[in-house]
């Protein structure tokens, strides 16, 4: 079995010095993980309010799912908009959604004001789907976005298919019809499983290397507002009525309030001395699953690219895909590949804090990919493909696939920014501005992240 290697960690600084948490300490804002979001969450808080703010890290900075995901920007909820809009309505399903598509521009404000260079790739990236449920479910999220005014996705279908006489009227202007060979070829693939391409904007970023570079920002522009402890585990939250008291094992944390970046959950304790239980409904709200990706290094002859593959026909909101990126990848100082990372099997994990990065990765896991890879993407007979990189991260999802974001109900001392859902990158960034925004006691109007009163169910 291999090990768990990510090649976004492989691209870190190696000698970076940490620092756990040494004294007890008294803050305005204590931040608990060292992702993605904790990292936005610090960046907002910092930039738009005067608080002081902590991250608590448990183990290093951006080694959790930011460190080892697909690194894919990408702005759509696996659940489907359809699906958002069923829950929420169209104007605040449609609201949600282009927050987390503008959430590029929050990106684009962490890089200029970090002055950040490392590489990040925009192009417009596809989903190859391979049936009709399928097709028409894209052409009623589509519809559902041309009626609340957000852009279009692209949707081409293949004139050959069967059922082009029976797409409804209502759909009329949101798909064009080409040939099949041109699906085959905007999806990279000489099989002809699939019936139509799904193209939005996409790109890729190492979104590890783009914490630590953030967090290093941080550092350097707020010397006496910002800290970071790494190798400090929070292991229980105590909330009062006006503030919160952190467990850090040998010394504890005063904070006026409490941000949790954890993704998923299960390695704190909550108590809410002010009220009902949250440590019970807050377990009961996210579930686990764990996902498995390959990666291997080609030659620099084509351009960066996203795609996924819906090889599996069914519509239903946890349908497992298979998903693609190309991208420039420096594996030694200097040299320059292409390097092709696929990921798509994963497996539930009921109870997370079982889980652990240090877990070898499971061969089946390698051969269910390199059997991907082989039938769609790379289908030169005989050709060796070394998976330089294997990797398995865990994401945190909710009940309805949408993340959370602001205040606990039961007690506002707390909010969180969590429960990836698949697709974490831009809504992290989205969260961390609106933690700010809440920090900052700004009205902040209701949305689809809003922490939920009670357990749905
Ligand atoms: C295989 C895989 C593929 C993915 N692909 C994509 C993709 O292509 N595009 C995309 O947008 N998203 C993707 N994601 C999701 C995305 O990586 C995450 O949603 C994103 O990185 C946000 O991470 P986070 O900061 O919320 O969580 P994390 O990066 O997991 O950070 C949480 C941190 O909290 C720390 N922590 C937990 N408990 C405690 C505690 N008690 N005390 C202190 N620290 C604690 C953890 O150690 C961890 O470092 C993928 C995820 C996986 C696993």
């Amino acid at each position: 079995m291999k090990k768990n290697r990510s090649p976004w960690l492989h691209q870190l600084p190696q000698d970076r010095e940490r620092h756990a948490l040494a004294t007890d300490l008294s803050i305005d804002v204590a931040i608990v993980g060292g992702g993605i979001a904790g990292i936005a969450s610090a960046f907002y808080a910092l930039k738009y309010t005067n608080s002081n703010v902590a991250i608590f890290e448990r183990f290093k900075l951006a080694h959790g799912a930011t460190g080892h995901n697909a690194g894919q920007i990408t702005s759509y909820f696996e659940c489907g908009f359809a699906r958002l809009v069923d829950e929420f309505g169209l104007s605040k399903a449609a609201r949600g959604q282009k927050a987390v598509e503008d959430a590029w521009h929050l990106l684009d404000e962490m890089y200029t004001d970090a002055g950040l260079d490392i590489p990040l790739s925009r192009f417009v990236g596809h989903a190859g789907i391979s049936s009709q449920e399928q097709v028409f479910f894209h052409l009623m999220n589509n519809q559902f976005r041309r009626e609340a005014g957000l852009a279009q996705e692209s949707i081409r279908i293949a004139s050959t298919v069967d059922f082009v006489s029976n797409i409804p009227d209502l759909y009329k202007g949101l798909y064009s019809l080409v040939l099949p060979e041109d699906i085959r070829n905007i999806l990279e693939t000489a099989t002809d499983d699939f019936v139509a391409v799904v193209s939005y904007q996409k790109g890729c970023v190492n979104s590890a290397l783009f914490t630590e570079e953030v967090a290093k920002y941080l550092s350097r522009v707020y010397p006496k507002r910002f800290a970071l402890y790494e190798h400090t585990p929070i292991h229980k939250l105590v909330l009062k009525h006006d503030h919160a008291l952190l467990d850090g094992g040998e010394h504890e944390v005063r904070a006026g309030r409490v941000v949790l970046c954890t993704n998923g959950f299960e390695h704190i304790h909550i108590l809410n001395e002010t009220g009902l239980d949250i440590d019970a409904k807050y377990h009961h709200l996210l579930s686990g699953k764990i996902g498995y990706m390959s990666g291997y290094l080609e030659k620099l002859d084509k351009e960066p690219i996203a795609i996924s593959y819906f090889t599996n026909p069914s519509i239903v909101a946890d349908n497992p895909y298979f998903y693609l990126t190309r991208r420039g990848y420096e594996y030694e100082k200097g040299v320059e590949h292409n390097l092709v990372s696929v990921g798509g099997p994963d497996v539930s994990v009921e109870e997370t804090a079982n889980y652990s990065l240090e877990e070898d990765f499971p061969d089946e896991m390698e051969e269910v990919i390199d059997t991907f890879v082989r039938r769609i993407y790379n289908v030169e007979p005989n050709k060796t493909i070394d998976y330089l990189f294997t990797w398995h991260g865990l994401m945190g999802y909710t009940k309805n696939g949408v993340r959370l974001i602001g205040p606990e109900p039961k007690n506002p001392v707390l909010l969180y920014n969590l429960g990836c859902n698949g697709v974490g990158i831009l809504p992290s960034l989205h969260g961390g501005r609106e933690i700010a925004r809440h920090l900052g006691g700004e009205q902040v109007q209701e949305s689809i992240f809003d922490v939920p009163e009670r357990d749905p169910g």
